[in-house]
């Protein structure tokens, strides 16, 4: 059994980790929907692209993940495009980095709303056609701040673990549907998210941007950055058939990090 045919949702992937989901998925012939926010011609080129290097349907939807409305049509949308999402990766995200008494109210909300609620929003809006037809996927791209706290990162933290539980407990309501749901632990990947945080943990630590980098792969036992391609692999695993068995996991991919 192959994935040839399946329809995948990948939110937030016009840049960094989903983006390397949509294609680690393309590549195994799953149309996709991409989404999230960036140059009008560099998406398109995007999308443009994943259909002609694996010759699968590709579409884009401009949902804001910050709107409930918005997710629920995307989700519309895809099933009405390809007549099924079979595959639902959760994976937009923002960070702010910054001392708990000084945390802009105003960023608390967005990341609470794209790290953790879209994910809520696409979920209850994907599982009534995967119940229906017996099969589904469901991975969300957590952090191994699922797991373990840093300082600085309150609003993070809190969605990523707030993450964990809403995958375990859609794992409990849809396993006997055919529908798996499971979290990707990432430590520290090399995307535009990590590269915009280095001046602020400079900041909040009080040490340079040179330091700063080398702090944040410190905890890893590898000493080096997850890759992308690292993720989607694991993503496009979950995905696969013979990944049956495996739901309500939150699964590490961060170098060893988490072992400590
Ligand atoms: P990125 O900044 O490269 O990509 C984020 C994506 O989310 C972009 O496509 C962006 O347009 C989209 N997005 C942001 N706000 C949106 C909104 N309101 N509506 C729709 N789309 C929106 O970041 P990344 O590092 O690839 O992060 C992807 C996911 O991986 C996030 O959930 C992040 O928390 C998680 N993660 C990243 C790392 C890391 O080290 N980079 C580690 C662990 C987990």
């Amino acid at each position: 059994m192959s994935l040839k045919g399946k329809t995948a949702v990948i939110t937030g992937s016009t840049s960094g980790i989903g983006l390397g989901i949509a294609k680690s998925l393309a590549a195994e012939g799953v149309n996709v929907v991409i989404n999230g926010f960036g140059d009008k011609d560099a998406i398109e080129a995007e999308r443009a692209g994943l259909e002609t290097t694996y010759g699968v349907k590709a579409a884009y939807d401009g949902a804001d993940m910050t709107k409930a409305d918005e997710i629920a049509a995307m989700i519309a949308n895809a099933e009405k495009t390809f007549g099924a999402v079979d595959i639902l990766v959760n994976n937009a995200g923002i960070q702010f980095v910054c001392p708990v008494e000084e945390f802009p109210i105003e960023k608390w909300n967005a990341i609470i709303a794209i790290d953790l609620s879209s994910a809520f929003h696409a979920i209850r809006a994907a599982v009534p056609g995967m119940k229906a037809r017996k099969w589904g996927r469901i991975i969300n791209t957590a952090s191994a701040h699922a797991l373990v706290a840093s300082p600085f990162k309150s609003a993070y933290v809190s969605a990523k673990h707030g993450i964990a539980g809403l995958t375990k407990t859609v794992a409990l309501e849809t396993g006997t549907f055919g529908i798996t749901v499971n979290a990707v632990c990432p430590g520290y990947v090399w995307t535009p998210l990590v590269e915009k945080q280095i001046p602020d943990q400079a900041k909040a630590r009080g040490i340079s941007e040179d330091e700063a980098k080398k702090i944040l792969v410190a905890a890893q036992a590898t000493k080096e950055f997850v890759t992308i391609e690292q993720v989607a692999a694991l993503v496009t695993f979950l995905a696969q058939p013979i990944s049956a068995s495996i739901t309500g996991a939150i699964i590490p991919i961060d170098g060893g990090w988490t072992a400590e």
